[in-house]
């Protein structure tokens, strides 16, 4: 049996970054990915904020596709608004940036092992002591560690084996469709979103360039109380209309689903990260910052447990998922209250924020967004708004 310092499963963002960590703090790491390299298959539509990507790392040229400078918000009956916000974010080459992170990983130091199945953990005397694996040719192993990191993603079975609950709820998880389309013609700094109920019911659909001739174009929405409305229907009828000869060269479905507090992000020595942890914004889906950030802060506790500088395992929670909680907490609660207000939404007061926006923003250069100054002034501007957003206090 192979003994580590740490074993991480699942080299996506989340894992990359903890392996990272741990790693160039010089321990023995092993990070597990069941695919035959990080970054691929994936599904996303790859866009990022782009001030909390530098705050994490400077970004590489190979990384971006486009440079998101507008944002433009269309709703129903034609009513929209746009953002002039020089710099707000990048779409991101997610095969290229998932592969270069795991890299990064394994040179400062961390063992990656492909075509690696992280299946079961199993428990010590009181924490999980070893690690069952599946390797390619249906060969099964055992791996021990005194650290395990769950970056498995949003099915996260390692976490739910071992006992934390962070089943999805079918009727309250986004499920998404996404066509990468070609042979378009569009605006490489704009991001697009279509709202309102004839789009997207209980949703929204994004347009986000990968270059002027090409796009992730995608649709979410969440399940409850319309499982007949059929995603690729909606889907389908938008392309037909926006981008008639347009090429699909790739579809994807995913799912997103709600954060669900601290719950889910450890039990023992077992840490939770990224989607694994559910550590996403409900209201957009966005999750690669929050995977990168989880992972960051376990890998920093794992180094702190495994250098002694903390002794007992419960020490770990002040420092992970402690550490992230102060620094997303309210941010996560906040989207997740959004979500619950957005889902409420007739399709007029939908066209009434988007009235108020416009005026809000129209012709402004905006360089950051206060969510809390936008509710206030909303309310002021439309008090019969009110009623949703006595669901935020
Ligand atoms: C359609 C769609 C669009 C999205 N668009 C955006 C967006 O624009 N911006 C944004 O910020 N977020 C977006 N997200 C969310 C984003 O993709 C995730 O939040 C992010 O990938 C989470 O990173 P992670 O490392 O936690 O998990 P993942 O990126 O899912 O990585 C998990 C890794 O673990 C591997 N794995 C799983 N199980 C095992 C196992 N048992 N053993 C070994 N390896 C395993 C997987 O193969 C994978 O490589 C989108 C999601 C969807 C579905």
């Amino acid at each position: 049996m192979s003994r580590y310092d740490a074993v991480i499963i699942g080299a996506g963002p989340a894992g990359a970054m903890a392996a990272h960590e741990i790693a160039e703090a010089g321990f023995k790491v092993l990070i597990l990915e069941k695919h035959h390299r990080p970054g691929r298959p994936l599904c996303c539509a790859e866009a990022v904020t782009r001030q909390p990507l530098h705050d994490l790392l400077e970004p590489l040229e190979s990384w971006i596709k486009s440079r998101i400078n507008r944002v433009k918000v269309f709703g129903p009956w034609g009513y929209s608004f746009e953002v002039y916000h020089p710099e707000a974010g990048y779409i991101l080459d997610r095969t290229v940036f998932d592969y270069d992170l795991a890299s990064r990983a394994v040179e400062a130091g961390c063992r990656l092992e492909c075509e690696t199945i992280g299946l079961r953990l199993e428990c010590g005397e009181r924490l999980f002591s070893k690690l069952e694996i599946l390797k390619p040719g249906g060969v099964k192993n055992m791996v021990e560690a005194p650290i395990f990191i769950a970056a498995d993603g949003v099915e996260s079975g390692i976490a739910r084996r071992a006992g934390i609950d962070n089943d999805i709820d079918p009727t309250e998880v986004e499920s998404l469709l996404q066509y990468r389309l070609e042979d378009i013609s569009l605006d490489p700094e704009t991001m697009e979103f279509h709202m309102g109920h004839d789009i997207a019911p209980g949703g929204y659909l994004w347009v986000f360039p990968r270059s002027s001739s090409a796009a992730n174009v995608g649709l979410g929405i969440t399940i409850k109380g319309q499982r007949s409305i059929r995603l690729e229907n909606l889907l389908n009828g938008f392309i037909e209309s926006r981008f008639k000869h347009s090429k699909i060269v790739e579809k994807h479905c995913g799912l997103v689903p709600k954060y669900q507090g601290r719950k889910a992000f450890r039990r023992g020595n077992l840490l939770v990260v990224g989607d694994a942890a559910r550590a996403l914004d409900s209201l957009t889906g966005a999750g690669i910052i929050n995977a990168m950030k989880s992972g960051r802060y376990a890998g920093r506790a794992a180094v702190e447990y495994l250098s002694g500088r903390i002794t007992g395992i419960d020490d770990i929670e002040e420092l992970y998922p402690g550490r992230f909680f102060e620094e997303k907490e309210k941010e996560l609660d906040l989207y997740l209250k959004l979500r619950q207000m957005y889902l409420r939404l007739t399709d007029d007061e939908i066209k009434d924020i988007i009235e108020v926006l416009d005026n809000y923003f129209g012709g402004k250069t905006v360089r950051s967004v206060n969510a809390f100054k936008l509710l206030a002034h909303l309310t002021r501007t439309r008090p019969r708004l009110l009623r949703l957003v006595r669901h935020l206090i």
